[in-house]
């Protein structure tokens, strides 16, 4: 590939395109993102993004990711209100009949706001001087050779015209599978979207002065039920705390505050209940319906097109509730600025979608065991179903509750769960 000529276009800049610009600024002489929302600088909100103010994990592996990709992120995060977490230590994980036992790990990450977040790595794409940010685009679909399967540019619209724009490479961070579907569609592949009915609500609110017990910063609550209820409260910049709800069973999720500390207090334990009692509610109450995750398996494809790359939710989007989805985009990223040290750029797609396929698919099976036990493979149902088994010994096995703070964390494929041995417990 011939790093200086060739131009870049990143349909999105969300979390998943400015990842993508920031692994690929290097290799292009121009950048160029487009999202079709606004994007003020200090957004506290995005019109486009519907998530934007419900509590957002970075897992210890996403960070990780993101060092690779904005060195020096994590003295930034700090400077910018994040808080220092030790997942290891100052997590209640509530998860199984006790809390999980605390173990020394490297699982070192932060906590904070999606919108800090985003901020933090929006400027480290703006000071990148071949990059530019474009708001109020809306690219509306790819300009195709269908005869070569070539990707060459995008089609931009507003209310009075259309334009084209060429590209040697479009990155898909547009969230959605809009964009990829189109594309299918026109080239005729036959690439299977598998879709998972979830139908969960969130409801997430920013509380000041709760009250954390000296042995933990962050709670996870949740009950192992099929269609329970999960409860999640993390500190965030400003000596605040975000707490999400998150409804299973169909229920409305509570948009007042009666009804959230209502709901609250039905979670498994009290633990969030009563860090509530006595803080006082500073945010509207956001809610989120999140009805299926979807995964565009694009590996089927026997011909790919070239000069296209989905990443992010427009290739595969999670449950949130595992907290995947921001830190498997940065994960991506990453695999796609190693494979373009390389000069493969005619063969990018298939090799991108060789590496990060056992991510994708370890994530999205750890999930589906949960959401639709059918829809997946026996294998994936035997690690799963020991994830399981696991999770019943992690209130007072250190080795096993470290092992799953590792997977959970995508540090580790859940298959080296299978490696842990213990009394009772096939292997
Ligand atoms: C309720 C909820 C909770 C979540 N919690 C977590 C969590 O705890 N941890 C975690 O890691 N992840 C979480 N996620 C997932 C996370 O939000 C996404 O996976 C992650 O941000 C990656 O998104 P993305 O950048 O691919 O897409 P998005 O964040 O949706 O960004 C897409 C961007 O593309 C732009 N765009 C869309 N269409 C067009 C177009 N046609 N033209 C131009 N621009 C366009 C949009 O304006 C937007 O800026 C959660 C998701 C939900 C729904």
């Amino acid at each position: 590939m011939n790093n200086m000529s060739k131009d870049l276009i990143v349909v999105g800049a969300g979390i998943a395109g400015l990842c993508a610009a920031a692994a690929l600024a290097s290799r292009f002489s121009q950048v160029l993102l487009l999202d079709l929302d606004e994007c003020p600088p200090q957004s506290v909100t995005r019109k486009t993004v519907g998530q934007y103010q419900q509590l957002h994990c970075l897992l210890y592996g996403g960070l990780r990711a993101l060092a690779t990709l904005f060195p020096g992120v994590a003295a930034e995060l700090e400077e910018a209100g994040a808080i220092p977490i030790d997942f290891g230590q100052d997590y209640r994980v509530e998860v199984g009949e006790r809390p999980w036992i605390k173990v020394s790990s490297n699982l070192a990450g932060y906590s904070m706001t999606r919108a800090l977040l985003e901020r933090v790595l929006r400027r480290r794409v703006l000071s990148l001087p071949n990059v530019l940010v474009a708001p109020q685009h809306r690219v509306t679909g790819l300009v195709l050779d269908t005869a070569s399967r070539a990707v060459l540019g995008v089609y931009t619209s507003n209310q009075v015209s259309r334009t084209r724009m060429n590209a040697d490479l479009v990155i898909d961070a547009s969230g959605r599978p809009v964009l990829g579907r189109d594309l299918i569609n026109s080239l005729s592949l036959s690439v299977t979207e598998s879709t998972i009915g979830v139908d969960i609500s969130y409801s997430t609110a920013v509380f000041k002065g709760v009250q954390a017990a000296d042995d933990w910063k962050a709670v996870l609550t949740s009950s192992l039920r099929h269609g329970g209820l999960t409860g999640m409260l993390s500190p965030v910049e400003q000596n605040q705390h975000q707490v999400t709800l998150v409804s299973a069973d169909g229920s409305n999720s509570p948009s007042d505050e009666e009804g959230f500390r209502l709901k609250a207090a039905r979670l498994r334990t009290q633990t969030i209940a009563n860090a509530l009692t006595n803080a006082e509610l500073v945010s509207t109450i956001s809610r989120f319906h999140f009805s299926n995750s979807t995964y565009l398996r694009w590996c089927e494809a026997v011909h790919k097109p070239s000069g296209y790359i989905p990443i992010g939710d427009a290739l595969c989007r999670f449950n949130p509730v595992y907290g995947q989805g921001m830190s498997i985009a940065a994960m991506e990223a990453v695999t796609i600025q190693d494979l373009c040290k390389g000069n493969r750029f005619d063969t990018l797609f298939d090799q991108y979608l060789e590496k990060i396929g056992p991510v994708l698919t370890d994530a999205w099976s750890a999930a589906a065991f949960k959401d639709a036990p059918t829809s997946i493979p026996e294998h994936a149902h035997k690690v799963a179903e020991r994830q399981a088994e696991l999770i019943r010994s992690a209130g007072d096995n250190p080795l096993v509750a470290h092992r799953l703070l590792e997977v959970m964390h995508l540090v580790r494929p859940s298959s080296d769960l299978s490696a842990i041995e213990l009394p009772g417990l096939t292997p």
